[in-house]
């Protein structure tokens, strides 16, 4: 077993590392102040390759694997949040595409994801009725011609008013013959498109500088070569990117939880009480130690899921159980980075209060906990 990184994926994680130390962390706080979308950084970020880090070189990516995608993810989440669910979604997309299109859709999009002429791209599966279950999705696509015509509205689109194509999942089957998640297929629509609206952004608890909106088709049009993958067979699509999608939210949470216990021991080494530095009571020394195990334990956690995705063998199961583990334990992690700090840490002074707002929606997104534990169980059942 090497635990080492090798060339590649400590390239790929230094230079993460470098431009978030430099050029995102000090910007973190007023990103999250302002409530700003992150265009500059995240240009940068394309820039160095991070926006398509596992797609193939072909298409204007790095094709570095998902243990340097974690890697880079972890150390971008560090820094900010928001620009790493950014980062995460866009990464996402371009896979999909990579994996999932034709050619065409693979040389039109790829390369623009990539390079960073789209600011980001967007993965529009929720609804505001089907969350859990997109099963009961009721946006719909007809065929029209030589197109396709999309109704409906979709909930909780990360970067959906900035992304240059978004991958959409609408009702092409009837729910008659093929209900739940049998009549689902996937298309891929442009930023901009008429017919397609974009709602205001949703004013969030955490992660405040990703554009989170409603978005409203009505009589969305787009060509029939839209349609990615199988017509009826998206929803394997949308699982199989979810899969993938887990390992960089667990990567995300490892980050924003790594971020929180650096600041607590800074902290703890430089507060007194009692004249000593509080990092002396054995109180908090315990809670940096559960800190550290915790922070470990989901990144072997999460490094396992990556490795397996990139030796290509299944991962559903260890990417579920790296996302329930490392996003828990993150909320923990933040909760006594606040307690460590005291009453500084429940205030905007300190960054270890941002850390708690931005790591309480990990448990939520991209499947919750209890998904997550209902994935678990039905393998360990199986
Ligand atoms: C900031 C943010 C960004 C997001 N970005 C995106 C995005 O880019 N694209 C996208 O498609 N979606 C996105 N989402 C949506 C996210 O994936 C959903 O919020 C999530 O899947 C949960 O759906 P819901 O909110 O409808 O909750 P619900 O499904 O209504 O769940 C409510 C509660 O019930 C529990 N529950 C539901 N079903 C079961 C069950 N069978 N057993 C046990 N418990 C259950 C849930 O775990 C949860 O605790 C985003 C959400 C947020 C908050």
């Amino acid at each position: 077993m090497d635990f080492t990184p090798n060339e590649t994926q400590k390239l790929i994680q230094n230079s993460a590392r470098d431009y978030a130390n430099r050029v995102i962390m000090p910007e973190a706080a007023a990103i999250d102040r302002e409530e700003r979308f992150p265009r500059e950084i995240l240009k940068g970020l394309a820039d160095l390759g991070l926006m398509a880090v596992n797609v193939p070189e072909a298409l204007g990516g790095v094709a570095a694997g998902s243990v340097a995608y974690s890697l880079a993810m972890q150390e971008v989440a560090r820094a900010c949040a928001s620009t790493a669910v950014t980062m995460a979604v866009t990464n996402m997309v371009g896979e999909v595409i990579a994996t999932f299109g034709t050619e065409e859709q693979r040389q039109k999009y790829n390369p623009r994801l990539a390079d960073g002429s789209f600011a980001a791209g967007a993965f529009a599966l929720s609804e505001p009725e089907a969350g859990s279950d997109p099963g009961s999705m009721r946006t719909t696509a007809r065929r029209d011609g030589d197109s396709w015509v999309i109704d409906g509205q979709k909930q909780w689109i990360t970067s959906g008013a900035h992304a240059g194509v978004m991958v959409v999942w609408a009702r092409t089957g009837d729910r008659e013959s093929l209900p739940g998640t049998r009549g689902i297929s996937c298309f891929l629509v442009e930023g901009g498109t008429p017919g397609l609206k974009v709602g205001k952004a949703e004013d969030k608890m955490g992660i405040r500088g990703s554009n989170t909106v409603g978005l409203t088709f009505e009589g969305c049009r787009v060509p029939s070569s839209a349609l990615l993958g199988e017509i009826n067979g998206g929803f394997k699509i949308a699982m199989m990117a979810l899969d993938g999608g887990r390992i960089g939210i667990s990567s995300q949470a490892i980050g924003i939880g790594r971020a929180a216990l650096e600041e607590s021991v800074a902290y703890a080494k430089d507060r007194k009480q009692f004249d000593r530095p509080i990092s002396e009571f054995q109180a908090i020394q315990w809670k940096l130690a559960d800190m550290q195990v915790e922070l470990d334990s989901a990144h072997l956690l999460c490094m396992r899921a990556a490795w397996l995705k990139e030796q290509r063998r299944p991962f559903s199961r260890e990417a579920s159980m790296a996302k329930v583990f490392a996003t828990e334990a993150a909320n923990r992690i933040c909760n006594r980075a606040v307690q460590i700090h005291g009453g500084y840490g429940y205030t905007r002074e300190f960054a270890a209060e941002r850390h708690l707002r931005d790591v309480r929606v990990t448990t939520i997104y991209e499947g919750t906990s209890e998904v997550q534990r209902i994935v678990i169980a039905r393998s360990v059942l199986s």
